[in-house]
């Protein structure tokens, strides 16, 4: 039978809007000793704002919003959101995008008003218009950018500012006043990027560049010197969640693929629900052991 306590702390916990799924990870929660976080939607909220357009083909400013756009209606991607959001603002009205083929946390591919284009990251992007990555043209090198092409050729990239969520660093004190020695980042986005958004943090490491594959490696890895934490919300975090001792979902605004994934959902939309998260579930075992 399951002990008391431990149930008390699931229950204790769904009331901070941190559904555990069972004892099991509750248990494991309560022994996690290092914590890989995703960054974008994560460490990030996930509504970043379209500061910048270069224009890097014969298309104008708002063409690029309109394409970039009107395929990303596509993605849940917090990034692909943010790019629908900003060209309803600046009143353009979307075809619907045809023929899609999304590649989780890279980008997507598609027809728009008949014409092929992609949007998503700038190595993806290259390659699937067979180009070599314009890496001089990237003038905002520590700021998310989006490249998009169409036809065939680079038209532009979208320069998004992603901050972190307030009360960041203090979260991450607070996680190492229970325990957690080791923190590290894992972030499909460029290091620059992952450099520049949590500089200050004090993160042990970071690893970028990452494909869901190399997510999971970083966790398995990791895993190697204790039970391991791994908190994401995109689709591409899915099987790094899976592979964690314990895999904990954004579930108020993440991809529904993440929460299944995991362990644990955190139903507020906000990493800080972390800290009761794991406090309840180290009482928890106390009493319970
Ligand atoms: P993280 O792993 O930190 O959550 P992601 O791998 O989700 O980051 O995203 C990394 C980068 O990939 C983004 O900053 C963006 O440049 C690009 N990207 C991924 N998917 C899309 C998309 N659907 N639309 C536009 N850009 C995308
Ligand atoms: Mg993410």
């Amino acid at each position: 039978a399951v002990p008391v306590a431990l149930v008390a702390g699931l229950s204790r916990a769904a009331h901070f809007g941190v559904l555990i799924k069972g004892a099991k990870p509750l248990e494991a929660l309560a022994r996690i000793r290092t914590l890989i976080l995703d960054k974008t939607g994560t460490l990030t909220d996930g509504r970043p704002q379209l500061v910048s357009i270069n224009i890097l083909g014969d298309l104008s400013e708002d063409e690029i919003v309109y394409f970039a756009a009107a395929l990303d209606q596509a993605s849940k991607h917090p990034i692909a959101q943010a790019i629908v959001a900003a060209a309803h603002a600046r009143g353009a009205v979307l075809p619907l995008p045809e023929h899609v083929v999304e590649t989780p946390g890279e980008g997507v591919a598609g027809m728009i008003d008949g014409r092929p284009v992609v949007v998503g990251g700038a190595a993806f992007v290259a390659s699937q218009i067979a180009a070599a990555e314009p890496q001089r043209n990237i003038r905002d090198a520590g700021s998310v950018v989006v490249a998009l092409a169409v036809d065939g050729k680079l038209m532009g990239h979208l320069v998004m500012a992603d901050a972190l969520r307030a009360g960041t660093a203090d979260l991450l004190a607070g996680l190492r006043r229970l325990g957690i020695g080791r923190i590290l980042l894992a972030t499909g986005d460029r290091r620059a990027v992952a450099e520049r958004v949590t500089a200050g943090l004090r993160l042990d490491a970071i690893r970028a560049d990452l494909t869901p594959d190399q997510k999971v490696l970083v966790v398995l890895t990791e895993r190697k010197n204790g039970p391991v934490m791994m908190v994401g919300d995109g689709v591409n975090d899915a099987p790094a969640l899976a592979a964690a001792d314990v895999g904990v979902a954004m579930g108020a605004r993440g991809a529904a693929a993440s929460a299944e994934a995991a362990d644990v959902v955190l139903l507020v939309d906000h990493v800080d629900r972390l800290l009761p998260g794991i406090e309840i579930a180290q009482r928890a075992r106390r009493i319970a052991l």
